[in-house]
């Protein structure tokens, strides 16, 4: 999409940059990574954007993953006008919330109680302090090249637009929160074993996204889920499932699911919104009556089940409850993964595309990828010109060779197909 076709963009990132930090409130909604100026959306409904100057895109963002229903799904329409003709908050207990956990505590398998919160950050950032909370304990294992927002303990080897914008460890984080904070290759049992050893009693939690998705698309080798499990059990240690991307959309319980390796906590967002802003984490009951009035970790939010957002919410999960939608959205993630991989093998280039349930990722690299280390290797700078070529054909991928693709089940067949044949083009026209 060049500069002259989006003049009114063009003219509205002109304004934003004057007053918004980079034209943006999130980072890589800029476009440094792929070149460009970004495209304003005026509108969306079910797999397409309209831009503001009236382009119609087939996307592959759907929101950052929570449209798995597609754009502007009229269920959800409904329920939040209904819900608005109540009130938009009331800061007290509401009918909602009640109906939100239910339904939580039915789909995900680890979680017997749950707290709504605003966002995926918010729900991390409170899983971890509960953990510490409830152990006694101050240090924490992440992975690196997972993301779980923009938490300062947490922004130490971070994926997602922390990594695209090349500072996957953020300034302004004093050196003793990040202290607290053990970094350790995904998928490498020793290091886990060590960091164990080496901490012992000392390790409040374990934070993971069970399947990577913020640094492409990383896949669990067999047994790593469930050896970590064990480690957590045997040492005391809080194991926390950070499931906002993948909850509710690798299956109903998500990854937990799937897997059958069971966390003690459980953060989600994205898709429990139903497009508005939510968060939530959840888990053993036990752990969660940590949490105040009834304990002492303190945690809290003016706007935590806000009425509208739980009203989308509520709806876009009973959606995901009636007929079988994860076979159709996997069967599409799928049959994109397998006409890229055909494009490039036909084209002598060398590119893998992990696939899980409706995600997919894209790595120019010569055989899977299993950590970070191996993500940061592949041939990002052909990430660029494929996405730029893809948009030109009218297909929005994420703009970051390190985000992962969503499809909904708004994408039809013939949507499908249409990308299928703009990814086949585009890896021609960059080999
Ligand atoms: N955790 C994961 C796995 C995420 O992918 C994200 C956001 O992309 C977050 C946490 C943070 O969520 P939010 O952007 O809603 O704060």
């Amino acid at each position: 999409m060049s500069a002259s076709d989006s003049p009114v963009s063009n003219d509205l990132f002109n304004r934003a940059l004057k007053l918004i930090p980079g034209g943006v409130n999130s980072p890589v909604r800029a476009f440094r990574s792929v070149g460009g100026t970004p495209f304003f959306t005026q509108s969306a409904k079910g797999a397409r954007l309209t831009t503001a100057d009236g382009r119609e895109l087939i996307d592959y963002v759907c929101t950052w993953g929570p449209a798995i229903h597609g754009h502007n799904h009229p269920a959800i329409r409904e329920a939040v006008a209904e819900a608005l003709e109540r009130g938009t908050s009331f800061g007290t207990p509401n009918p909602y919330e009640v109906e939100m956990a239910e339904l939580i505590v039915d789909m995900v398998p680890s979680v017997e109680k749950v707290r709504m919160v605003n966002s995926g950050t918010e729900a991390t950032m409170s899983a971890i302090r509960l953990a510490r909370g409830a152990t006694g304990r101050d240090k924490i294992i992440k992975f690196a090249g997972c993301y779980h927002g923009h938490v300062d303990s947490l922004l130490v080897k971070a994926g997602s637009g922390a990594l695209t914008l090349g500072n996957p460890d953020s300034a302004g984080i004093p050196a003793s929160f990040a202290g607290e904070t053990i970094v350790l290759p995904y998928n490498d049992l020793g290091a886990l074993q060590l960091a164990f050893s080496e901490h012992p009693e000392k390790i409040a939690g374990v934070i993971i996204e069970p399947y990577p998705a913020n640094c492409g698309l990383i896949l669990p080798q067999t047994g790593y889920l469930e050896a970590l499990r064990e480690l957590c059990t045997r040492h005391g240690t809080v194991l926390i499932f950070d499931e906002v991307m993948t909850g509710f959309r690798i299956a109903p319980g998500g990854v937990q699911e799937k897997t059958g390796v069971t966390p003690d906590l459980t953060c989600l967002g994205k898709i429990i919104g139903g497009g508005l802003p939510v968060g939530a984490f959840g888990g053993r009951a036990d752990l969660m009556d940590h949490l105040a009035p009834l304990g002492p970790v303190y945690q809290a939010g003016t706007l935590s089940g806000n009425p509208l957002a739980m009203a989308a919410g509520i709806t876009a999960l009973k959606l995901l409850r009636e007929g079988d939608p994860y076979k159709r959205l996997e069967s599409s993630a799928k049959q994109l993964a397998i006409a890229l991989k055909l494009a490039a093998a036909n084209l002598g280039v060398a590119l893998q595309v992990p696939q899980a349930g409706s995600m997919f990722g894209l790595y120019f690299a010569d055989k899977p990828v299993t950590n970070f280390d191996e993500a940061l290797a592949s041939r990002t700078e052909l990430f660029k010109p494929l996405f730029q070529c893809a948009l030109d054909l009218g297909v929005y991928l994420p703009p970051s060779a390190y985000e992962a693709c969503f499809v909904s089940t708004a994408h039809t067949v013939n949507d499908i197909a249409r990308t299928a044949e703009v990814l086949t083009s585009a890896i021609k026209q960059i080999s």
